[in-house]
């Protein structure tokens, strides 16, 4: 942090994959100023390495590169999953017409994201961490703390794009509905993976809940037991012994990453959620703080980058000469609607594909009739 007051046309508060998105296209569209703050991460273990095709739309949009392998990235053909039957079944984008997606070294990508803002002539505040909002008059003021001291920032449009947490949001009275209790225990191979791996992600069910793993850019694997958070605690699934045991109890897992008794376990929150509301006047919310999704579905990013582009839209709308800001909200939150239906029934679908465990917990939980119709409002 080099100044201790910054004035913005939008103060973006979170630089992960929806912020950086938001900031890049407002500054492309020729908004002045645009001042991206992050608090930075504290954990060195980043999860959610893999992007489904949609990725390479999104970014076209933002006036990115489609292709990252120059980047270091590699190409993430489809799934390998043990899903609703013991047999393995391969599901492959280029099949089904959808081109390939990434499997990305995650913090270099939003790092890269962070760094094309930052060329577009955006400005980062990090690491800071907003502690105070105000509305005065037509302006927000906010108040940041971060490594230099406090540093106060005024705003003419505000945008929570703070993850899961959701914090600015939070603060404007927006709640969050949570659909769910899943969270990740998430470890890294010690040694490079079968070679079957490589190009695929690969998904299986057991009892307890599902794996996951998906080849990272070294050759080694990142390996996810998710599960709900009182199933982990009860089945003690933290302790590295217990947690390997039960990765050797796979069968396709197993052959693909051979399991081993982990150094670390990071543990991420993964539960489904939304807020209920997208916005309100001079504010709106976007990526995992607006709709956070089922790492089963694999959309975060995308949909991050998504929302980057469709908030941005909706903030130009809302600062131009004689704009209908409340039209440019509902639209905005509409958007947000139909996406968070629609993610629902997907989500519905995939775990009721699975019914060789449903007399588990983790299970029945998902085949409830409640499950499919937790409460999706969002205005
Ligand atoms: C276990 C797991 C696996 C996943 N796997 C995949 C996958 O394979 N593919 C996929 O597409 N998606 C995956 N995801 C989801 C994906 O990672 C997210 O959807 C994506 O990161 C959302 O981006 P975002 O910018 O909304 O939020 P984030 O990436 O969470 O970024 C939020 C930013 O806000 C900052 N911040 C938070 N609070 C404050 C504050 N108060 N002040 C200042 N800064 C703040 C944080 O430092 C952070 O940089 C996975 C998620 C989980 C949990």
């Amino acid at each position: 942090m080099s100044c201790d007051s910054v004035a913005a046309d939008a103060l973006i508060v979170g630089a992960g994959p929806a912020g950086a998105a938001t900031a890049l296209a407002l500054r492309r569209a020729g908004l002045p100023r645009v001042v991206l703050v992050d608090r930075q991460r504290r954990s060195r273990f980043r999860i959610g390495e893999s992007a489904v095709p949609t990725v390479g739309t999104a970014l076209g949009r933002l006036g990115l590169p489609r292709d990252l392998e120059p980047l270091g990235h590699r190409p993430y053909h489809g799934n390998l999953s043990v899903w609703g039957g013991a047999t393995a079944a391969i599901g492959d984008f280029l099949r089904r017409g959808l081109g390939h997606g990434w499997h990305l070294d995650r913090a270099a990508f939003d790092a890269w994201l962070r760094a094309e803002a930052i060329a577009a002539g955006a400005e980062v505040v990090s690491p800071a961490t907003l502690v105070g909002l105000e509305r005065r008059g037509d302006r927000w003021s906010a108040r940041l703390v971060g490594e230099a001291g406090v540093v106060s920032a005024s705003a003419r449009f505000l945008v929570d794009a703070t993850g899961r947490r959701a914090a600015v949001a939070a603060r404007l009275g927006a709640r969050r509905r949570l659909h769910d209790r899943l969270i990740a225990l998430a470890t890294v191979t010690p040694s490079p993976v079968n070679a079957r791996l490589v190009g695929h992600s690969a998904v299986e069910a057991v009892a307890d809940g599902w794996w996951y793993a998906a080849p990272l850019p070294d050759g080694r694997a990142i390996v996810t037991l998710m599960t709900d958070d009182d199933i982990a605690r009860e089945r003690r699934f933290r302790d590295p012994e217990i947690f390997h045991r039960a990765w050797a109890e796979t069968t396709l897992l197993a052959e693909l990453a051979a399991p081993a008794i982990p150094a670390e376990i990071a543990v991420f929150p993964a539960f489904s959620q939304h807020v209920d509301r997208a916005g309100g006047s001079g504010w709106l919310v976007a990526g995992d703080a607006l709709i956070g999704f089922d790492p089963l579905t694999s959309s975060g990013i995308a949909g991050a980058l998504d929302d980057g582009c469709a908030a941005a839209d909706a903030i130009l709308r809302s600062l131009s000469d004689g704009a209908d800001e409340a039209a440019a909200g509902a639209a905005y939150a509409q958007r947000a609607q139909s996406t968070l239906r629609r993610y629902l029934t997907e989500r519905r679908a995939h775990y009721a594909a699975e019914r060789r465990f449903g007399d588990q917990p983790f299970w029945l939980r998902r085949h409830q009739r409640a499950f499919a119709r937790s409460s999706s409002q969002l205005a």
